[in-house]
């Protein structure tokens, strides 16, 4: 049941912060103040809309509806909800603003990746990527619009943190990607990963609901085996994804396995050091049983000698996981290269030796900016 006095409050805080007044006994923001601002109708969950409907003399079905329309269906007009009555339709009209993430530009790379500008309704930009393979057809996404971290590698750090994503933001990047896959290749969505723009664990609150709605029947109906949050490495949150036993999967951009070297390129290791990560990872294994993937970009002269290897070996013995070794994309004066093949595989066969389970992985969109640390908001 849903607490009242709590929708009560989530109102009216919504009230002040867009500055309009509130009828003193109602728990509606007034009608007649809200030609410009509205409270968007997917901030609020099913209980809290059974509830509204209720204050106002509905059945609580209606709200059930309305709830399929907009996560299921993908409504994007109240007018589209052909099972409610004109005047409810009409009422909700008035009341409540239905999000919408525009596509304002879409590139298509010679392998077939697919790279989206997507506008949200500030009229901030974020990017998302279809990856297809010929098993797969996986989803890129961005959980906030730039990034607060600044890893040495990474496009999105230069754009600097604008603002999370809500969980409606990062379901319609799912929604508009999965629609790409069918149109471009007649495929259904296979895969997604939080890998885009930001730090997911940092917007952990609005990516925990748009997982559920994601994984949801009454949503889009993915499997959690199939999503894969991936994070820079906050120790306390990996330990809050252990006491929330989340089902979805994790994989942690680790690339050096030493302290130094890391937070040579990634600052958030110096306050998030490798022996806090390894705690963190023994607390979210303990409590979930999944194993971890580790991301480990190799760059030459910097992290890619037999010693690096083995120091990632070593990490990687922690807990059950496999490492996927991904290729470095340049970007716009970078101060890091490519490393060379010969020294690629002498790093994977030390990994091998060792018994971790390695992949290389190419990468893919490179031509459109749409690889792996390449997001950073340009056009083409
Ligand atoms: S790699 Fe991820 S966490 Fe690091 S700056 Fe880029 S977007 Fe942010």
């Amino acid at each position: 049941m849903v607490n009242r006095r709590n929708l009560r409050k989530k109102i009216l805080a919504f009230s002040r912060n867009a500055k309009i007044n509130i009828h003193p006994n109602s728990p509606y923001l007034c009608p007649m103040l809200l030609k410009t601002t509205k409270p968007n109708v997917r901030s609020f969950d099913k209980d809290e809309l059974r509830e509204f409907f209720k204050e106002r003399g509905e059945k609580a079905f209606r709200a059930d509806q309305v709830y399929q329309w907009v996560w299921q269906k993908h409504a994007k007009s109240f007018e589209q909800m052909t099972n409610l009555p004109k005047d409810l339709r009409a009422f909700l009209e008035e009341h409540f603003l239905i999000t919408e993430l525009h596509t304002s530009d879409c590139q298509r790379s010679a392998d077939g990746t697919v790279k989206s500008v997507f506008s949200l309704t500030d009229g901030k930009t974020i990017e998302g990527v279809l990856i297809p393979t010929p098993k797969r057809m996986t989803a890129c996404i961005s959980s906030q619009a730039g990034c607060s971290l600044d890893c040495k590698f990474c496009a999105t750090a230069r754009l600097k943190m604008m603002r999370n994503l809500h969980a409606d933001e990062i379901y319609d990047q799912v929604v508009a990607i999965k629609n790409q896959a069918e149109e471009f290749y007649g495929k259904p969505l296979t895969n997604i990963v939080l890998m885009g723009m930001g730090e997911p664990l940092l917007n952990y609150k609005n990516v925990a609901a748009a997982i559920e709605h994601i994984h949801s029947p009454e949503g889009l109906n993915m499997a959690y085996k199939r999503i894969t949050l991936s994070t820079s490495g906050i120790a306390k949150m990996i330990h809050k994804l252990g006491d929330d036993e989340v089902k979805f999967k994790l994989a942690l951009s680790l690339h050096a396995a030493d302290n130094e070297k890391r937070s040579k390129i990634m600052s958030i290791n110096d306050t998030n050091p490798l022996e806090d990560l390894a705690a963190a990872l023994k607390h979210y294994y303990a409590k979930t049983g999944n194993a971890v993937t580790y991301e480990y970009i190799v760059f030459k002269d910097f992290n890619d000698t037999v010693q690096d290897a083995r120091n990632l070996a070593r990490f990687c013995k922690h807990i059950p996981s496999k490492v996927n070794i991904i290729e470095y994309n340049p970007i716009e004066d970078g101060e890091f290269e490519q490393t060379t093949e010969e020294r690629l595989n002498a790093f994977v066969q030390v990994l091998e030796r060792e018994g971790i389970v390695a992949k290389v992985r190419r990468s893919r969109g490179k031509d459109i900016d749409a690889a792996c640390g390449q997001l950073a908001g340009k056009k083409s």
